[in-house]
């Protein structure tokens, strides 16, 4: 069936339900685990990964837009979602009500927009408000989170079920107690005017990690759940999370080269010895040698970027482009194509056109319109690839 592909992506679904199992073991059980699915679940595919920790008995869920709500939706998700961020037209408001998404409140615009929609639709709706207590994003004032408590208690349709912040540098402890002391004064306040908002939140993945005592009532984790560790940005032992994604293709072309040989444009390597010349079917169009560049932050953190390039030049496995073919790493060559690239093997590698080879397309940069193969256990851990999968959800 995936042989009419020649680059998909596998995504573990039993990994993403171990995932789990490791957040929700660091859990009091009074505490709500609201799964983050935005950005396409970190690119894992958000109705399959909502789908399955579902299953799993996982009744919250939040992403950042409204279409990635209604996508949910349309895919048939019950459970509640939350949206992150302001909607800022009372049609949008609207339609988030119509489907009967928690609504984060931001600022006393939005409020004054949902109190119009609420009122038009006559339909309850569960509310949130959102706090800026350092993040420098969106969020609502004390003096702010007040006006809105006291205008949206009024509309008997408008439920205030919780309230919610977000921190900057959970790494920073000075900062992240202070974020956190912002927060609970503004609950404070409040509850002394009489408005008591049940759920309170305020940890992401990190924040949940290194702060107990910030779990509240409820937890927001995302990145954990995709097998990262917030923390070292890598996978991590002691926790054993696990990575539940792979970018596949197929190796379509096979040539032995004679030393000396130039690869790519511009000529920009040259064979130092005869090898064999793998071409696969994955370019810089799918994500391929593209990087996340912020500006460096500081002029050490511009000389780590140097480092590392320097490194990648001088070929030092980790810091150049590696792709796995049968279970062995091979460096890419010259530069990346639109639609393919170069890698060099061995004489004596024993690789030939239509071997599967592993790619480190980064998850979140990865093309929507490539094909998702959904792998759940039960089948015989063959390489065969039709008996390993289960299922196969195409989007798009
Ligand atoms: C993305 C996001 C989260 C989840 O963060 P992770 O670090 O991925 O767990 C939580 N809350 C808000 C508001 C977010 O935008």
């Amino acid at each position: 069936m995936a042989s009419n592909y020649n680059k998909w992506i596998e995504i573990d679904l039993d990994i993403v339900r171990s995932n789990l199992q490791i957040v929700r073991s660091k859990l009091a059980e009074e505490v709500r685990l609201i799964a983050v699915v935005k950005a396409d679940a970190y690119g894992h595919g958000a109705p399959a990964v909502a789908q399955v920790l579902y299953q799993e008995g996982v009744d919250f869920f939040a992403v950042s837009y409204l279409d990635e709500a209604l996508r949910l939706r349309q895919a048939g998700l019950k459970a509640s979602i939350m949206l992150f961020c302001p909607l800022i037209c009372r049609e949008d408001m609207m339609e988030a009500i119509e489907n009967n998404l928690v609504i984060s409140i931001t600022s006393p615009e939005e409020a004054s927009l949902l109190r119009e929609a609420a009122a038009r639709l006559n339909k309850m709706v569960r509310v949130h408000l959102k706090v800026e207590t350092g993040l420098g994003r969106f969020g609502l004032t004390a003096e702010e989170a007040l006006e809105v408590c006291r205008s949206l208690s009024e509309n008997s349709c408008i439920y205030l079920e919780g309230i919610y912040t977000h921190m900057a540098h959970a790494v920073n402890r000075k900062y992240t107690e202070k974020q956190f002391s912002r927060f609970q004064q503004v609950i404070r306040r409040l509850e002394k005017e009489g408005f008591s908002l049940p759920v309170k939140h305020c940890a992401n993945s990190a924040v949940f990690l290194l702060y107990p005592h910030m779990h509240l009532n409820a937890v927001r984790i995302g990145t954990l759940l995709s097998g990262q560790h917030p923390l070292l940005g890598d996978f991590n032992s002691h926790l054993s999370l696990k990575d539940p994604y792979k970018f596949k293709a197929r190796v379509i072309s096979v040539r032995t080269k004679e030393k000396g040989s130039y690869l790519g444009y511009f000529r920009t390597y040259r064979l130092k010895k005869e090898s064999k010349v793998a071409v696969i079917p994955v370019g810089f169009v799918d994500g391929l040698a593209l990087e996340i560049a912020n500006p460096p932050l500081n002029w050490i953190d511009f000389l780590k970027m140097q480092i590392k390039r320097f490194l990648a030049y001088l070929d030092v496995p980790g810091f150049n482009l590696q792709v796995k073919i049968n279970g062995s790493l091979y460096p890419v060559r010259g530069k990346v194509f639109m639609q393919m690239a170069l890698v060099e093997l061995p004489l004596e590698a024993d690789v030939k056109a239509g071997d599967e080879v592993e790619i480190p397309v980064r998850k979140t940069l990865a093309r929507p319109d490539v094909p998702r193969l959904y792998i759940r256990e039960g089948e015989a851990g063959k390489l065969d690839f039709a008996n390993k999968v289960t299922y196969l959800v195409e989007e798009g």
